[in-house]
């Protein structure tokens, strides 16, 4: 059996997708690389499309592609962008209706919490957040030996627990939950358990103030060690 070719659209020449013709006419499929999906997947594609004729999803991508041309405004010397995540967010939120939010943040990021709590809470939601040390377990409880703790050995360190933060939203039902901030992992598993619509305002980098493309920005320069080769 012939092995099948996995989609590298990060190498694409082409970029059939996205073709700059008139509404009426057909994108010209043919003319993309064999590792494109729509080539070497086209079942997945079609099963997915018709995945937005169920009323509510089709609802809800139609209001995200409003939001998303909304972020931009046409003047007369072109398309410019107009609105930060977090007017997106309080925009989107508002255009599905949504009364309730779910704040999962990191407590390093306790001050951002508040702030965006505060700010979405102005605007007439009301907001129920949860810190990630939520539960004071301690670390130990999944294996992590005293010196593996960022704290002193002999101190208490409470884990990080993403689970609870997502099972603590899930039982209030926010219409949206909110990540701020949550590591890498942790982040996973708070997608995982989480059961109500979720969205992401940040992500943590604690190098970058928490904006982890500036190191792709700086790839030719301060961080080319992380482009060179691994041997
Ligand atoms: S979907 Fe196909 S055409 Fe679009 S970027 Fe990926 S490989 Fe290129």
């Amino acid at each position: 059996m012939s092995k099948r070719i996995s989609p590298v659209c990060t190498k694409c020449p082409s970029r059939t997708c996205m073709p700059s013709i008139k509404a009426n006419e057909h994108p010209a499929i043919d003319k993309a690389p064999n590792f494109c999906p729509m080539k070497c997947m086209p079942e997945v594609i079609e099963k997915a499309l018709s995945e937005y004729d169920k009323p509510e999803v089709r609802e809800f991508a139609r209001q995200a592609s409003l939001q998303e041309g909304e972020c931009y405004e046409k003047l007369p010397d072109g398309r410019r962008t107009k609105n930060p995540r977090i007017l997106e967010l309080i925009e989107f939120a508002q255009k599905c209706g949504y009364k309730k939010l779910g704040l999962a943040f990191c407590i390093g990021l306790a001050d951002e919490a508040r702030m965006l709590s505060k700010m979405l809470e102005n605007k007439g939601f009301e907001v129920v957040s949860v810190s990630c040390k939520v539960g004071v377990a301690p670390k130990e409880g999944i294996g992590i030996r005293p010196e593996e703790k960022i704290v002193e050995p002999d101190r208490w360190e409470s884990m990080c627990n993403p689970i609870t933060q997502a099972e603590i939203l899930n039982v209030e039902e926010v219409d949206l939950a909110i990540m701020l901030g949550l590591c890498i992992g942790h982040d996973t598993l708070f997608i995982k358990y989480c059961r109500v619509p979720m969205t992401v305002i940040a992500v943590k980098d604690r190098v970058t103030g928490h904006n982890p493309l500036a190191v792709l920005y700086t790839s030719n320069s301060y961080y080319r060690r992380l482009m060179a080769k691994t041997k």
